[in-house]
């Protein structure tokens, strides 16, 4: 099948903002490839979405911009400097390499065609080149495709080595177009691919087994899972009243990880599914000698601590991103494990309840004090409720966040942000949104950008402006994400910048209020940066949905 389909099936996505029209193009799309040429159909699934790897494979193509912007110099044969001024032009290296192959296209005649298999091919070539002059052996697999391609093929094949493919396609529309494709309830594809995270695998179950075969497929050791979310907690009453009776645990303030053992490999994973074993050393130490040397995977959260107290949140992010001195970093500030589930052991157990699951974590873990440990946990009944209260006193005034809430019955379910796992925070609520624009500020900081557009993600995963947030953000972090930030703003105007969506930031606010000259119809009062939130990805950031909950909520009160 050639390219220039799927480069088509790019440009419909792209003309339309609508979430049921994205679906239909894709659905038709992704079941004209498993007629016509099935093997394509795990590979056009993930270029459907701008990846070439699932997003928790270790392989990467390892071309930056600036080496991009080289190879479309030498296709088109203009200097470097062209494309990157092409390039701020546009904000996007996509269209400014259309633009380019535009104009060259007037001087030499035709293209010839490429096939998705050689685009494919080529890219996957491209990630497994290391070593010696990996840089030229790479730029020549890119060059033999960008040297055959049309203007429209060349804007999509950039946009795809930088895994940005802007046509407005999430993990969700994708799902439902493979449901709608291959006609299998929505829930069942949802399911196998939170179990899965590998789309690819999940289009090519869907055609050639059905919804039966997607309900075999389950979790494995060495691929991550999507993590289960919690809702907060009205009160701790309400909840375990709910419940019949509840296992309450310690809400710790970091990193959340999974763990996997598989033969001897242990691998840690974010809550986004990125493998970050080899900036933590010494938790891969601990689980080795507290954990039987069988397959498993566990999930737990990292604290990072200082004469006993934990400290804050940000320094663990820093070191989960660090990839060199690893070791200076290990012996300076102590990081503990706290382990509160389990979702294998010699098989998957997430299905059972998570009283069981907990036994069996606790008959696995052998505690290693200040190291790895287990959260601690109390089970509350509505006639002691007031061991859930100390509890959470105890977490507060040792450092911690609030406590969790879990319904002891209820099964592992990935991916969901469910009533069976709530959570209750000391502080008040705050919201997790991106960064879409901002205000460079006066006098002294007029270098710094002073206020920052933040937006929230509506039912069709479109971002929405919803307030400006001032920066509460210490000198150093400013600087930080004034360096973060340069290379991500698309175009300014006077002291306005439009800034890339990429940065999540978490506000502070004292109230939501009504808008209705707003574009959501809502916007915050005193709404400060609290923290940059490096670990979460842009589709987990909050929606329309929670800001009219928490508003409605708030009326109530
Ligand atoms: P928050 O900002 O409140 O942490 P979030 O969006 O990061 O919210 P939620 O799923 O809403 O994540 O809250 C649960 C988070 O609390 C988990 O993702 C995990 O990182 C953390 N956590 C800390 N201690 C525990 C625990 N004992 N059990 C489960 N999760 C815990």
């Amino acid at each position: 099948m050639l390219y220039k389909d799927l480069v088509e099936v790019y440009q419909d996505l792209d003309s339309t903002t609508k979430r049921l029209e994205k679906t239909d193009i894709l659905a038709k799309f992704l079941s004209k490839v498993g007629d016509e040429e099935p093997e394509l159909l795990p590979i056009v699934t993930l270029l459907c979405l701008g990846r070439i790897f699932p997003t928790w494979s270790e392989e990467e193509l390892g071309i930056g911009s600036k080496l991009l912007m080289k190879a479309i110099s030498q296709a088109v044969g203009v200097s470097p400097e062209d494309v990157e001024n092409r390039m701020r032009d546009t904000g996007d290296i996509g269209e400014a390499a259309e633009e380019l192959y535009l104009k060259k296209s007037q001087v030499t005649l035709f293209s010839r065609p490429i096939t998705i298999g050689k685009v494919h091919r080529n890219l996957v070539k491209m990630a497994e080149i290391s070593g010696n002059r990996a840089q030229y052996k790479k730029i020549d697999y890119l060059m033999e495709l960008l040297s055959s391609a049309s203007p429209a093929e060349a804007k999509y094949i950039t946009r795809t080595v930088l895994e940005e493919l802007r046509v407005g396609v999430g993990e969700g529309t994708i799902r439902d177009a493979i449901s709608q494709a291959f006609n299998i309830p929505k829930e069942v594809t949802e399911r196998a691919h939170m179990l899965t995270n590998d789309m690819g695998l999940v289009a090519e179950v869907a055609r050639m087994e059905g919804g039966e075969g997607l309900r075999k497929l389950t979790l494995k050791p060495g691929k991550p899972v999507k993590p289960m979310l919690a809702q907060l907690s009205p009160s701790i009453t309400e909840s375990v009243g709910e419940m019949g009776w509840a296992i309450c645990e310690t809400k710790y303030d970091g990193i959340r990880v999974q763990i996997h053992r598989h033969g001897d490999k242990i691998d840690i994973f974010t809550r986004r599914l990125e493998n970050i074993s080899l900036a933590l050393p010494e938790i891969s130490d601990y689980i080795e000698k507290s954990l039987p040397h069988e397959d498993f995977i566990v999930e737990g959260e990292i604290i990072a601590s200082r004469d006993g107290k934990p400290i804050s949140f940000q320094y663990m992010l820093q070191r989960v991103r660090r990839k060199y001195e690893i070791d200076k970093m290990v012996s300076k500030i102590p990081l503990t494990v706290y382990l509160f589930d389990v979702l294998y052991y010699h098989r998957p157990v997430l299905d059972e309840p998570l009283q069981e699951r907990r036994k069996t974590l606790e008959s696995i873990v052998k505690v290693l004090e200040g190291k790895l440990e287990l959260s601690a946990q109390v089970k509350v009944t509505l006639e002691e409720i007031g061991k859930a209260q100390d509890l959470f006193e105890t977490s507060i005034k040792g450092g911690h966040e609030g406590i969790m809430i879990k319904d002891p019955h209820a099964p592992y379910m990935p991916g969901i942000r469910g009533k069976k796992m709530l959570k209750l925070k000391a502080e008040p609520e705050t919201l997790d949104l991106v960064v879409v624009g901002g205000t460079y500020g006066n006098g002294k900081r007029a270098h710094l950008i002073g206020s920052y557009l933040m937006a929230l993600q509506d039912e069709d995963n479109q971002l929405k402006p919803l307030a400006y947030a001032a920066t509460g953000l210490d000198d150093q972090t400013l600087l930080e994400l004034s360096e973060m930030v340069e290379p991500l703003i698309i175009s300014k105007k006077g002291r306005q910048v439009k800034i890339e969506p990429s940065i999540i930031m978490e506000i502070a606010f004292s109230e939501i209020v009504e808008s209705p000259e707003s574009e959501t119809g809502y916007s915050l009062r005193f709404p400060v940066v609290k923290r940059i939130r490096n670990d979460l990805g842009l589709d987990e950031i909050d929606t329309l949905e929670r800001i009219e909950s928490i508003f409605r909520n708030s009326e109530k009160t």
